[in-house]
């Protein structure tokens, strides 16, 4: 395990020079807001900030994305005919990711890039991608990670993490393209590994430690689905959800999607675009029907999807990382926590 020193001094010209190599995603303040967004030639990641709206996940899944063009001009060969758009696949590093952001994007993966299935959009800009996490000495009020398998300091899909120590950092090399980053930004630092490790480790203790929101999910695998799918409680946990989606396009594992076509002149595009389960049009059929069309069956199936099925297909965990940004960000106070907490103790009239 290698370990280098950042002195904050030297931190604005290393992503200068990172710049050569990379184009950089970090947070931003945007309208009051901070948010993940490719960093111009004279922005810098806001590292001081915690709080993103927004976690990196449209790095790899825009809100937008092309997929498809086609020409309609019959004098064109090939014309009328799907093809790829030109992709960016140029190295591209997430200065600052959160450690749940970056486990986030595991579980994502599973859903991506399957045996059977790869989806070449997601998965080039996977591989493009270096993860420069950045450790949570100070965990939120709503921060439960520790519940969900990742934590202020865990290393699930990282390439580094970098953790504050006031006036520098402590990088901790995970992979090969972690330290390819070192090298291009030219950070090289020396520190005592031994000693250096031992500091994180207290720092991780101590942030674990601060996090307060424990949320129980040990009986969530044993539980039977049809009976968790039946259960009474859906009823109230649905009445005041107004179906905005906010959950779902602020949650750093939601991958859901809607396709459209644009027709301009004599060109044609296929796009895809952030979609959300709380939508009632999001599983309309063409022939009328709409097998969610009632609030409750669109709630359940946020909190089945995160909490049961997944947990049941892939034997991985949830597919929630306890970021707690839902449960900061819905209009009407609906918290996954305490939905996690009554589904794992549900116990099915007899
Ligand atoms: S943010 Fe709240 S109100 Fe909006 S869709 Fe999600 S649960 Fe419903
Ligand atoms: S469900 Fe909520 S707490 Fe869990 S990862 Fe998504 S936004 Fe974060």
């Amino acid at each position: 395990m290698k370990v280098i020193k950042i002195d904050k001094n030297d931190w604005t010209r290393g992503i200068d020079k990172s710049r050569e190599t990379y184009q950089l995603f970090g947070p931003v303040t945007d309208k009051n807001q901070s948010v993940f967004k490719q960093l111009g030639k004279d922005a810098y990641p806001e590292m001081g900030r915690t709080d993103t709206i927004m976690s990196p996940k449209s790095v790899l899944f825009p809100q937008t994305e092309k997929i498809l063009t086609a020409s309609l001009d019959e004098s064109v060969e090939n014309h009328h005919i799907m093809q790829m758009p030109e992709t960016d696949t140029t190295p591209r590093a997430v200065i600052g990711i959160r450690p749940y952001d970056a486990k986030a994007v595991q579980l994502v993966k599973l859903n991506f890039d399957t045996p059977e299935y790869r989806d070449t959009y997601w998965c080039d800009a996977y591989e493009a991608t270096t993860f420069v996490g950045l450790a949570v000495n100070q965990p939120s009020a709503s921060d439960f990670s520790t519940s969900m398998g990742s934590g202020p300091f865990a290393e699930e899909g990282l390439d580094l993490l970098l953790v504050d120590l006031d006036d520098h950092y402590l990088a901790k090399v995970l992979t090969p393209k972690g330290e390819t980053f070192l090298d291009g930004a030219g950070f090289n630092g020396t520190a005592d590994t031994d000693a250096s490790l031992k500091t994180i480790q207290g720092m991780k203790e101590a942030a674990e430690a601060a996090i307060t929101s424990l949320v129980p999910t040990d009986k969530l695998k044993e539980k039977s689905l049809l009976d968790l799918h039946g259960a009474p409680f859906w009823e109230d946990t649905a009445f005041s959800c107004i179906n905005c989606g906010t959950c779902t396009f602020v949650c750093p594992t939601c991958w859901c999607f809607d396709i459209q076509d644009e027709t301009k002149g004599k060109s044609t595009s296929r796009f895809r675009n952030w979609d959300s389960c709380m939508s009632p049009l999001f599983t309309m059929h063409g022939s009328g029907h709409n097998p969610r069309g009632e609030k409750t069956q669109r709630v359940r199936q946020r909190f089945m999807h995160k909490l049961k099925y997944f947990l049941d297909k892939y034997d991985q965990g949830s597919m929630c990382v306890g970021c707690g940004r839902c449960v900061e960000k819905c209009p009407v106070n609906i918290d996954i926590r305490s939905i996690c907490n009554t589904m794992n103790s549900y116990e099915p009239q007899k």
